[in-house]
């Protein structure tokens, strides 16, 4: 099953990236967001705006934050994705591929499906790199 909230694959690292930065002083800006994903400036900002369209996202004084909607939506990922590594390194993938490729199902995966994934591998607790699960159920 598809998730409800339809996100592109750089809406979804743009969220991950800015929510890492979590309640930290000093919040990301347009021109970091920019370098840290490897796009020019005009295309971090159509990313943006298309983020604060959604709801994900607010602008301070250039400052880049989260809103509560998007904070949720960013836990949500980072838990599916780190189900999601999991069970790719049960069968096989080393952490590595695993992480990688999450990162293209972490967000189109919907919130039942991650945690029937989650139950059938035993509840674990952290992911293979070590990080901690927490599905809430
Ligand atoms: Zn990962």
């Amino acid at each position: 099953m598809l998730n409800t909230i339809t996100l592109t694959r750089k809406e979804r690292d743009c969220i991950v990236l800015i929510g890492e930065r979590g309640t930290s002083d000093f919040p990301l800006r347009l021109i970091e967001v920019a370098n840290r994903m490897n796009v020019k400036p005009p295309t971090a900002l159509n990313l943006i705006k298309r983020l604060v369209a959604k709801g994900m996202l607010k602008r301070e004084r250039g400052m880049l934050r989260l809103t509560d909607k998007g904070k949720a939506e960013c836990s949500r990922i980072i838990e599916s994705h780190r189900v999601i590594e999991t069970m790719m390194a049960r069968y096989g993938l080393s952490a590595d591929e695993a992480c990688k490729l999450s990162c293209n199902l972490d967000f189109v995966m919907d919130e039942e499906s991650v945690n029937r994934i989650f139950t059938e591998l035993g509840k674990p607790k952290v992911c293979p790199h070590g990080k901690k699960i927490e599905v809430v159920q």
